[in-house]
């Protein structure tokens, strides 16, 4: 009998181009039917033919109290009520923005706009209006949005979905710089520092799985762009009230120029921000160099839920216990590793985490040894995880997601179905 999903996935294809809004989504990476989404509440996603599944995608990391959380829920039907997009200032976006500056020491003022892509390039336009400067640098490997400048040489997960590197990309202003290698980056700045108006890199980078910066890794950058006058610019889109209650940047002593924002501070609706040193937010100032606008920014629908999401975020123990998830899940993986004989690395931090599907016991520091792994076990494990009741990401270049709403029996369970899927693909 055809699948619900099917049929609906088939007549999506006569409208949407390969069916999706979004290329991940198509599962073109891993295989496997798209799965049609009915309903989602916890950490549970029910699809349209009645599987049930439980996520381990987090709606890509948007999702970190869960999905449908009632307080969420009640603050958006609340302001339903209020209207939808006004075009006017609310207050509730004044209390979002005071809370992310207050808790992020590397920012003095922030804007809201709609995702994380519009927060990367308005701060890249900052950095390039306020230095005059074209060029900026970029690590192999990572992924910061689809604007035009992010998507010259994209690696991953974008590098498969389409042919070619620059396609219908306006401008191709990027030196890629491999990550972890403050060397590399020293000469890139020997050369050419003078030309450089930012260099861009996540806190870690969670576009090739799970790789940990080293010990002195955003130091290295941060002197650098001092020292050459580029700007610094710290993408938290997946980082940001991840690991602390604001930027990241806090926790790892890193001070950042400007400071990019998605996912979490939407409490799982559309959001973005960009934000920083006052001297630089200026510039997007009435009558000062930079334009940036938008008619859903800051939209009201988008506030009340952010607000909600960090008043949860904000109680004494959510951190510790978002800790204690990822300490579980490691213990649990790793004994199962043991277990089943598995030579694969996990790694950790807070409750975001990845595992190197390499036969290697060593963490990876850059995209070569991302690109090590066997795609081909990750694909078929995906699908047998899938078929246990499983969701993972559809890429192996994505980590593991972990929300609040997932319960020791969830992680308990995850791990052993995981490791039992993997070793049936190494025997
Ligand atoms: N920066 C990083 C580090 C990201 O991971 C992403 C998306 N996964 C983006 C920017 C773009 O965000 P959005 O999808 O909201 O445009």
């Amino acid at each position: 009998m055809t699948r619900k999903s099917e049929i609906i996935f088939n007549e999506a294809n006569k409208y949407i181009p390969n069916g999706v809004s979004s290329p991940m989504r198509t599962f073109s990476l891993v295989g496997g039917d798209p799965i049609i989404l009915e309903s989602a509440k916890g950490t549970k996603i029910i699809d349209v033919d009645g599987r049930e599944y439980t996520d381990f995608l987090s709606g890509f990391g948007a999702i970190f109290l869960g999905h449908s959380r009632e307080e969420i829920s009640q603050a958006v039907a609340a302001q339903l009520d209020k209207g939808l997009v006004v075009g006017l200032s609310t207050e509730i976006e004044k209390e979002l923005a005071r809370k992310i500056v207050e808790s992020t020491p590397a920012i003095d003022k922030l804007r809201f706009v709609v995702s994380g892509s519009e927060a990367v390039m308005t701060a890249l336009r900052i950095a390039r209006a306020y230095t005059d400067r074209k060029y900026f640098v970029r690590f192999v490997g990572s992924y910061h949005g689809h604007a035009d400048a992010l998507l010259a040489q994209p690696g991953g997960n974008v590098a498969v979905a389409v042919k070619g590197t620059t396609n219908g990309v306006a401008e191709n202003n990027v030196i890629m710089c491999e990550y972890n290698n403050s060397e590399q980056l020293r000469q890139i700045f020997e050369e050419r520092g003078h030309e450089i108006a930012a260099v861009i890199v996540e806190p870690f980078a969670t576009n090739m799985g799970f790789v940990k910066p080293h010990a002195n890794f955003h130091q290295d950058i941060r002197q650098l762009c001092t020292d050459y006058g580029s700007l610094f610019i710290f993408d938290e889109v997946v980082t940001g009230f991840r690991f602390r209650f604001g930027g990241v940047s806090a926790l790892l002593g890193v001070d950042p120029d400007l400071t990019t924002f998605g996912k979490i501070i939407g409490g799982g609706a559309p959001v973005g921000a960009y934000g920083g040193k006052e001297k630089f937010m200026k510039l997007v100032e009435i009558g000062n160099k930079v334009f940036q606008s938008g008619t859903f920014a800051g939209n009201p629908i988008t506030m009340a839920a952010g607000n909600a999401a960090l008043d949860l975020m904000a109680k004494p123990g959510f951190y510790e216990a978002m800790d204690e998830k990822g300490a579980l899940l490691e213990k649990e993986i790793k004994q199962n590793f043991e277990k089943y004989d598995i030579p694969f690395h996990f790694t950790r931090f807070g409750a975001l985490s990845g595992i190197a599907f390499r036969r290697s016991a060593a963490d990876m520091q850059n995209y070569s040894d991302v690109k090590q792994q066997e795609y081909e076990i990750y694909k078929n494990v995906h699908l047998a995880m899938r078929e246990k009741g499983f969701l993972m990401a559809p890429s192996l270049e994505e980590p593991i997601f972990l929300n609040d709403a997932h319960t020791n029996d969830d992680i308990i369970r995850f791990a052993e179905a995981l490791a039992v899927s993997i070793a049936e693909q190494i025997k």
